[in-house]
C-alpha cells in the first residue's frame, strides 16, 4: 500500500507544488505514494462558506473555527481511520528525521494548515491533533509546513530515491551532521580535494569522513551530541 497524504487546506492549488517535480514528481507519477489536497472551506455550512471568525478575548487576527475544521476532519477520518492526523503549528513539537522516517513507515498522514491567527484550541483537543513545528520562525500558512513534511517524508519511501544508501548516511540520520563533500575539478580556485579523498584507502576516507562529521558537530549543533557524551567536550577545529 502506497503512502497516502490528506492536506487540508484553504489554498488546495499550492499542492502538490515542488513535490510534482523530479523524484518525489515522478513517485507521485507512479503511484509511490498519493496526495489529496482538500478545501478547508467546502465544509463550512453557511451561505457565505465562513471558515473564520474574530478572536475571542479580542486581538488582531482571525481564527479557523472549530465547528468547520471538525467536520472536515471527521469526514477524512471516516474515510482514512488509520491516518495519523498532524497540524501545522509553530507551537508544535519541531519535526526530527526520526518522525519522519516514523511517517514514512506508516499508511500516510492527514496535515492540516493553518491560516490568520491558527486555529481554534478546541479542536486541536478534542481531535487530538499532534503539533508539529517546522522551526522556530512564524510562517504566513501551514501549507509550505505541511509541503516541507512531505517532502522529508516522501524522499524515504521505498523506490523513490535512486540510491537508497544516500538515505542512511546523512545528517541527522547517525545523530550527526554529514561530512562535507566534493568533486571535480580536482583543484578550484587553487584549493585541491582533501588527499585523503583521492588516496582510495576506503578505511581511510570512512574514518576522515567521520572525524569531520563529528567535528562539524561539536562545533555548529553541540545540541545533538547526547549530554554526557565526552566528545561534546573536546575541542577540535571544524575541517582542514
Ligand atoms: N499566531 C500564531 C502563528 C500563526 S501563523 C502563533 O503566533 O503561534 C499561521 C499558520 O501558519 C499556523 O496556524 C500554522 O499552520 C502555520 N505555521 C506558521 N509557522 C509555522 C511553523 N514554524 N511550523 C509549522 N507551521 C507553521
Amino acid at each position: 500500500m502506497s503512502f497516502a497524504a490528506v492536506v487540508l487546506t484553504l489554498y488546495p492549488e499550492m499542492f502538490p507544488g515542488h513535490l510534482g517535480h523530479s523524484l518525489a514528481g515522478k513517485a507521485l507519477a507512479r503511484g509511490d505514494w498519493s496526495l489529496d489536497a482538500r478545501q478547508i472551506r467546502d465544509f463550512a455550512t453557511d451561505r457565505h462558506r465562513t471558515v473564520d471568525d474574530t478572536p475571542a478575548g479580542g486581538g488582531a487576527g482571525m481564527v479557523l473555527k472549530p465547528d468547520v475544521l471538525a467536520r472536515a476532519i471527521d469526514a477524512i477520518t471516516a474515510e482514512r481511520p488509520a491516518l495519523p492526523r498532524l497540524l501545522m503549528s509553530p507551537r508544535g513539537r519541531p519535526l526530527t528525521q526520526a518522525r519522519v522516517r516514523e511517517l514514512a513507515e506508516g499508511p500516510g498522514a492527514v496535515i492540516i494548515c493553518g491560516r490568520f491567527e491558527g486555529v481554534d484550541q478546541r479542536v486541536i483537543d478534542k481531535r487530538a491533533l499532534e503539533e508539529v513545528s517546522i522551526g522556530d520562525y512564524i510562517l504566513s500558512g501551514g501549507e509550505p509546513a505541511a509541503l516541507t513534511v512531505l517532502d522529508a517524508v516522501v524522499r524515504l519511501l521505498p523506490g523513490v530515491m535512486g540510491n537508497q544508501a544516500s538515505g542512511v548516511q546523512e545528517s541527522f540520520e547517525g545523530g550527526l551532521l554529514e561530512h562535507p563533500h566534493y568533486t571535480r575539478p580536482q583543484i578550484f580556485e587553487g584549493e585541491p580535494i582533501p588527499e585523503v579523498l583521492t588516496s582510495g584507502n576506503h578505511a581511510a576516507i570512512r574514518a576522515w569522513q567521520q572525524a569531520q562529521a563529528l567535528a562539524l558537530t561539536r562545533a555548529r549543533r553541540p545540541d545533538l551530541l547526547p549530554e554526557d557524551d565526552e566528545r561534546k567536550q573536546q575541542t577540535q577545529p571544524v575541517m582542514k
